[in-house]
């Protein structure tokens, strides 16, 4: 490691907890310099079952992964996962995060996953430094939201993975505007993935199912259609303010959580960059799949 990039390093361990200093100071080996723009993501992770499944869906993260390795070599992974909410906005730093079945009644074959990537306390420190809303933290591992998508896009889990929290206490623009101050860690090799759902009402999803019928509210596919309307206009501020489609938007986003990590997602996105849609499904009736890249 170069003197100044050793030095600049070391500037980042206030921030760091005292108990993983030591560690940390042998291990801080990232120089943070510049990379190419790396691409964002938003993925519809929908059901957990799927960390297990070969469907259309997984087989396209399995194809988005090796195309983004290939092309990019991201140095770390950055998940904004809608199953880590909290009051005030938390970057992870845990070293060794560990895997959250954050989840009842599945089969025990889901429960015995294990997602091995290490943590980055290094990239989670840089990224507490772009603003002072985000705090450090070391309360958290990586949640479902993670685990099952990264499981197919990064199957040898060698790539560092830490994530951010939802601040589920702020307004939708919060996000949106928070995430423009994360825009600077695409140039620092960082691969940022949304993991929710544009469309996520899992009580009626749950009793469409129970009735043995696969078949998408129309609700659903009209919230869903017009989301995949604004991301193609860049009608960001639409996508913001998507309580106004009334009844649809009422009936697809019953709850904030799975809906936010997509505004995350399009807030990383640079003027006149590129939203390329690779997948769309409404599974269950009521969840829509759909996902895209940034760049
Ligand atoms: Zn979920």
């Amino acid at each position: 490691m170069k003197r100044s990039t050793f030095i600049k390093s070391i500037g980042l361990l206030p921030l760091i907890p005292t108990s993983m200093q030591l560690e940390q100071l042998r291990s801080i080996t990232y120089s943070f310099a510049p990379t190419e723009r790396m691409p964002v993501l938003f993925i519809g992770h929908g059901n957990p079952m799927n960390a297990l499944l070969d469907n259309a869906f997984t087989q396209e993260l399995v194809k988005t992964g090796v195309t983004i390795r290939k092309k990019y070599k991201p140095n770390v992974i950055l998940v904004v996962s809608a199953h880590w909410l909290t009051k005030g906005t938390f970057v992870c730093a845990n070293p060794k995060p560990e895997t959250i079945h954050d989840f009842g009644g599945f089969p025990d074959e889901l429960f015995a996953v294990q997602y091995p990537a290490v943590g980055s306390p290094e990239y989670a420190a840089k990224t507490a430094e772009l603003s002072s809303e985000i705090h450090i933290t070391n309360e958290w591992g990586l949640d479902h939201g993670a685990w099952s998508i990264l499981r197919h896009l990064v199957p040898a889990a060698d790539i560092p993975v830490f994530q951010v929290s939802i601040d589920y206490h702020r307004p939708m623009h919060y996000h949106f505007d928070l995430a423009k101050q994360l825009q600077a860690l695409r140039h620092k090799g960082v691969l940022i993935i949304g993991s929710g759902n544009i469309v996520h009402n899992l009580r009626l999803s749950m009793e469409n199912m129970r009735s043995g019928s696969n078949k998408p509210y129309d609700w659903a596919i009209e919230f869903d259609d017009w989301a995949k309307k604004r991301l193609d206009d860049r009608d960001f501020q639409a996508l913001v303010n998507f309580e106004k489609m009334g009844t649809s938007a009422k009936l697809s986003v019953p709850t904030v959580d799975h809906y936010v990590p997509m505004l995350y997602s399009v807030g990383l996105a640079t003027p006149n960059e590129e939203i390329h849609q690779f997948y769309e499904e409404i599974d269950l009736g009521g969840i829509s799949m759909r996902c895209f890249q940034v760049g």
